[in-house]
């Protein structure tokens, strides 16, 4: 049965590409890629990993082909450690795994409002309100038909703090950084870096002004602290669509894009997304 099953899977899908990947890290803020092993459906099985779904993608014509025809592909949050286990878990299978620890670097900024330090009740209220809506964003799950899981860089500018920095503002300990900040200058372009669908637009307390865009199967990009935004919730982007200008809205010491990358919910380095 497993043979036939498989070889109607070869034979319907043998005219496809390949999918792009993007660069496996198994370390906090990085991405596993396991193989679903002994499950030859010829649809994409569910997965889950830490209570949220995760993209499963054909592997076929990838390096993951001859072990399955289905590969997950899972972020990693930073606040993962070495030593615990992970699990991703389908209907009825376990696909442990481990991952390994990763020093990044402390950063310590002095920010001016002090009020982005120590945001008073109302700003906090603001912020609970804002941060809801864009983890519902980041838990957009929409089945578009995926050709790449790479990016196109979204601006062109300095890499002006990595992702994963340990943060300090004005010497006090805050939220690692979750994204990558790209110094392109006031009123630069902002680009979409894959295709996908606008499902968040926003004027935020931290992140200022802040699109969200739903890739597909988990995978969401967001861009902050613009000048201009260009793009309406439910617009369809194309690679290269503008999305709008590099600004300083929000929490900043100076113009830059703040550029994140969340795959199940969590926020893992962009990087790892660009063809090197
Ligand atoms: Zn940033």
């Amino acid at each position: 049965m497993r043979f036939i099953s498989f070889a109607f899977l070869l034979l319907f899908s043998l005219p496809a590409a390949a999918i792009n990947l993007p660069q496996e890290s198994r370390v906090p803020g990085g991405i596993a890629l396991i193989p679903l092993t002994n499950l030859n459906s010829q649809t994409a099985p569910s997965a889950w990993y830490r209570g949220n779904r995760v993209m499963v993608i054909p592997s076929q014509a990838t390096a993951y082909a001859e072990q399955a025809p289905w590969l997950a592909v899972i972020g990693i949050p930073l606040s993962a450690k070495a030593n615990q286990p992970q699990l991703m878990k389908t209907d009825g299978q376990r696909f442990p795994f481990t991952i390994q620890d990763k020093a990044y670097k402390e950063q310590r900024l002095t920010v001016t409002n002090k009020r982005h330090v120590n945001p008073n009740t109302q700003d906090l209220a603001r912020y609970k309100r804002e941060k809801a809506e864009m983890v519902a964003a980041f838990k957009s799950w929409s089945t578009p038909k995926l050709s790449t899981v790479q990016f196109d860089l979204p601006a062109s500018g300095r890499f002006s703090s990595p992702f994963g920095l340990k943060r300090f503002f004005n010497d006090q300990p805050r939220n690692p950084h979750s994204g990558l900040d790209i110094a392109g200058g006031q009123g630069g372009a902002i680009q979409a870096p894959a295709a996908g669908k606008v499902v968040a637009v926003g004027e935020y307390f931290f992140n200022g002004n802040t699109v969200i865009v739903d890739h597909g199967y988990g995978l969401t990009t967001m861009y902050c602290h613009m000048s201009k935004i260009d793009v309406n919730i439910g617009d369809q982007l194309n690679s290269g669509d503008s999305i709008g200008k590099i600004g300083k809205t929000g929490r900043v010491t100076g113009p830059h894009l703040h550029w994140s990358v969340s795959l199940n919910n969590t926020r893992v380095d962009p990087l790892l997304f660009v063809a090197q």
